[in-house]
């Protein structure tokens, strides 16, 4: 018999604490391992197969596409990554988009966005980015340097210089960190996801736009986990009701392949011009058609369904033994539990339920079409294990 977990140790790079679970298939909600055993998933491949595994009209808008052509490169037009970013830009009021691969390119594109705007405005020496202590914004050497969390940093130095980090929540100590660099752009998750699944005060969002906005410096939203109905709205700058400059995508945007997208508003749809910025996958047809059919079906009434399904779980769990706090919004939540979140996550496994976890707390985000019944009995199960 093979030996999975040990062939994977000798050939795939260590970087990843996976846990003893090996998938071979699923339906839906639904993953089974070799033995036959059913997990139910509150994880969906983080926030990314946000109509779950094999869902039909997803699978047949690929598979037509697979039918037609799988790639061509960016030197021709393809229908699926025109009408994607119509869709996107009607949906959004956005002007433009640029399509990669995913979360990190999308903040890449973002960040190039920037500098080109405040250097063609105010001058080049006006590259620095603003982002906030305990944000996520991806693993190259440019998207490490926006996170800020240094133990991320340790080890891979230098990284790319002109970012700056200034605490969530507190507007006076940005506006100082603004003024005090030459500030191109602010970059921020409206929803901490990997520092926690921290959703940012209203107050401080309103804050950070309307500075940006009377000083002419960017307002970027990193929506790659966020995004595309995660937390009961299309993006989650919409709960805050701002009107950012650029919006980064990806996760759940291909639901299972992937796509990253970077939204250009109106002041900076003119930005990138031919040759500035490119990649040789960015906008594949067969991804892109998937995307079509993920964001065509977050409609109003869908979205009043995963509010409905996270009402739900922050009831189930609010008050429940050994429950700490519960944060997030839609189908992005966090828990801080007694009980260390790794054993709590281990117990689940044990009991068929899958979910992750984010600094020290469980962190949900389910596929948005999960089944009330599932979710039921999944939530059943994690409260037991909360409560062990
Ligand atoms: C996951 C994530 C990223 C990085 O996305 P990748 O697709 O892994 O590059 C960036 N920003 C946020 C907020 C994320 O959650």
């Amino acid at each position: 018999m093979t030996n999975w977990k040990e062939l994977d140790k000798t050939y795939v790079a260590n970087t990843y604490a996976r846990f003893p679970v090996e998938i071979v298939s699923g339906k839906g909600s639904l993953l089974y391992d070799a033995d036959g055993k059913e997990y139910i998933d509150l994880g969906s491949g983080i926030g990314v197969t946000a109509f779950g595994i094999d869902d039909a009209q997803w699978k047949a808008a690929v598979i037509s596409q697979l039918d037609a052509v799988q790639h061509t490169s960016n030197l021709y037009y393809t229908h699926p990554c025109v009408r994607l970013a119509q869709l996107l830009c009607e949906r959004t009021g956005m002007k433009r988009v640029f399509f990669s691969n995913s979360g990190a390119e999308s903040n890449e594109c973002a960040i190039k966005v920037a500098r080109k705007y405040a250097a063609q405005k105010r001058g080049p020496q006006y590259s620095t980015i603003v982002t906030l202590c305990n944000s996520f914004h991806g693993r190259t050497l440019t998207t490490l340097a926006a996170t800020g969390q240094a133990h991320f940093h340790e080890l891979f130095q230098p990284l790319t210089p002109g970012f700056v980090h200034t605490p969530a929540n507190d507007l006076q100590q940005l506006i100082a960190t603004v003024e005090a660099h030459p500030t191109a752009a602010i970059l921020m998750e409206c929803i901490q996801g990997e520092g926690g699944v921290i959703p940012l005060d209203a107050d401080f969002v309103h804050g950070v736009a309307q500075y940006a906005a009377e000083h002419d410096i960017l307002l970027m939203i990193d929506e790659v986990q966020t995004g595309n109905g995660r937390t009961g709205k299309l993006y989650a700058y919409m709960n805050y009701g701002i009107t950012p400059d650029v919006v980064s995508t990806a996760k759940g945007l291909g639901g299972g392949l992937p796509l990253g997208a970077t939204l250009m508003g109106e002041k900076v749809a003119d930005v990138l011009c031919a040759g500035d910025h490119g990649s040789t996958f960015g906008g594949n047809p067969v991804c892109c058609a998937g995307a079509i059919s993920v964001i065509n079906r977050i409609d109003d009434a869908f979205l009043g369904d995963v509010c409905s399904k996270s009402a739900y779980i922050f009831n189930a769990l609010k008050d429940a033994r050994g429950v700490e706090s519960v944060t997030g919004m839609g189908l992005m939540i966090g828990i801080k539990t007694t009980r260390p979140a790794k054993d709590v996550v281990n117990d689940c496994i044990a009991k068929g339920v899958l979910c992750l976890t984010a600094k020290d707390k469980i962190r949900l985000l389910p596929a948005l079409n999960i089944p009330m019944p599932q979710l039921e009995k999944a939530i059943g199960i994690l409260r037991a294990a909360i409560s062990a």
